[in-house]
């Protein structure tokens, strides 16, 4: 198997590509290059994933990015490698970042009442970065000064995300400065509306879907006095911006699209993490039962796992074998691999049997990419002594998912099983880099050399050692 280095994956701080280069840590007053937007962007979901606001949920991720690359191929720069990704607070916030990385608040995703509004959201935020907005703002006040871009993805996530619980963090003067000066301007904001109207319309989805969100969101806020949502900070909303895009789309003809079921199934999650399982099971078996509002097949899968939760298993299955005749009738959820993996926990949590192994072995073999489904067939392989079979199938994802801190926690279980201990302590130690703790990945890494390898493994650690020390200077620098 192919290894990639840190180097490669992460490429934060400075990356030299090759001679004459500046010092990439730190940014002229001369326009950002896609690779320092991308570099920033890079930094400030380190940030994020250090202070556990990172929902760290394959499925709703998946999801997001599955709803936003439909969207980003109609942009103007479908090349450019987003990431979506949910935040969990359950406060109303939607942010992008440099290079890409697009964060959905848990209470956003909750507040949306069609997929086409949560659409409307991701094209907004999509257009902020294809037009490069964070960039012009931060290139036209930097003045002479060097700064880090450690200092600038600190100060753009305080602006974006939670600035109370951010405002610790900022240590220099300068990145408090900055993040001053980050709010969108109405010109960026219009242009924001303007490009993501197109996006949504080339996408098939429901454009008026854009102007009622965001009049919902500004009547509610009346009723908060002074406690707007974060988003409504960032993305300032008038009478004027949603009386402007009305108009934009008054001559689109109402669609009425359905919501994919993943989205429902999604939405079940975010309510269900917000409850004990006692509380869940109470809610969900009280929405099957009026039988008046809400989707039955999502409603029942919340019931399932809350009950699985609550260790029910008996009960459980009886109300999985429901869901799975329901699911036979229903074009839309007859393939769904959220269902899939459901079931899959629910048959586990029965009994560990051939009949098991077999229908993982289905289930990952119809879907290949549902890291979620692969996270519980790792562990079922691992728990039966079989890591080489793990070892395969993490490694394929690993290469999909590369930041994946999950898979690679799996993955040093499988090499500590085969006795492997410099495979074992370098996936330890991408899994603590991609979790920003930079200084654990590099006790993992000195392990790993003090175990011993070939010369090729011992210089690829070698070099992520190094990457790992410029990245810590880079952050010490704000
Ligand atoms: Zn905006």
């Amino acid at each position: 198997m192919k290894k990639m280095s840190l180097v490669l994956l992460l490429c934060l701080s400075p990356c030299v590509w090759g001679d004459g280069l500046p010092d990439l840590g730190d940014v002229s007053q001369a326009a950002l290059t896609p690779l320092q937007e991308r570099q920033i962007g890079q930094q400030s979901m380190l940030q994020i994933r250090a202070s556990k606001q990172y929902l760290d949920d394959p499925e709703v991720n998946d999801y997001l990015n599955q709803l936003g690359y439909k969207l980003v191929e109609n942009s103007p720069e479908p090349g450019l490698g987003f990431e979506f990704f949910a935040v969990n607070d359950y406060s109303i916030n939607a942010f992008a970042m440099p290079g890409g990385f697009v964060g959905v608040n848990a209470g956003l995703l909750l507040t949306t009442k069609s997929e086409s509004e949560l659409a409307s959201v991701l094209a907004h935020e999509i257009s902020h970065v294809t037009q490069h907005h964070l960039a012009r703002m931060i290139e036209g006040q930097q003045g002479d000064s060097l700064i880090s871009m450690a200092t600038i993805a600190i100060a753009i996530l305080a602006a974006r995300t939670n600035p109370q619980a951010s405002e610790a963090a900022i240590v220099s003067a300068q990145a408090r400065s900055i993040q001053k000066q980050l709010n969108y301007t109405r010109s960026y904001e219009e242009e924001a509306d303007r490009i993501g109207l197109q996006l949504l319309r080339k996408s098939g989805f429901d454009t008026h879907a854009m102007p009622e969100f965001l009049e919902r969101l500004q009547n509610s806020t009346r009723l908060l006095e002074g406690n707007a949502p974060n988003y409504m900070r960032t993305h300032p909303i008038t009478s004027d911006r949603i009386a402007e895009i009305e108009n934009r789309v008054q001559n689109d003809p109402y669609r009425l699209i359905p919501d994919s079921l993943s989205f429902q199934l999604v939405r079940t999650k975010l309510i269900a993490a917000q409850k004990t399982a006692p509380e869940a099971i109470a809610f969900f078996s009280e929405a099957l039962g009026s039988q008046k509002y809400g989707n039955p097949i999502a409603q029942r899968y919340g019931l399932i796992s809350a009950l699985l939760r609550n260790n029910e298993i008996a009960h459980a299955a009886q109300e999985l074998s429901i869901l799975r005749k329901q699911a036979k009738d229903s074009p839309m959820a007859r393939n769904n691999p959220m269902i899939e993996t459901l079931a899959g926990q629910v048959i586990r949590a029965e009994k560990n049997d051939a009949a098991t192994q077999a229908f993982y072995r289905t289930a990952v073999q119809n879907f290949p990419q549902h890291r979620a489904l692969i996270y519980d067939y790792a562990d079922l392989l691992l728990q039966d002594n079989q890591a080489e079979k793990a070892v395969k199938l993490l490694s394929d994802q690993v290469g999909i998912h590369p930041s994946d801190t999950a898979l690679y926690d799996l993955q040093a279980r499988a090499y500590e099983m085969q006795g492997k201990t410099l495979e074992q302590h370098q996936a330890q130690a991408y899994s603590y880099a991609w979790q920003g703790n930079l200084y654990a990945a590099m006790e993992q890494l000195e392990m790993a050399k003090q175990a011993g390898g070939s010369f090729y493994q011992l210089s690829t650690i070698e070099s992520d050692l190094r990457e790992l020390r410029e990245m810590q200077d880079a952050q010490g620098k704000r």
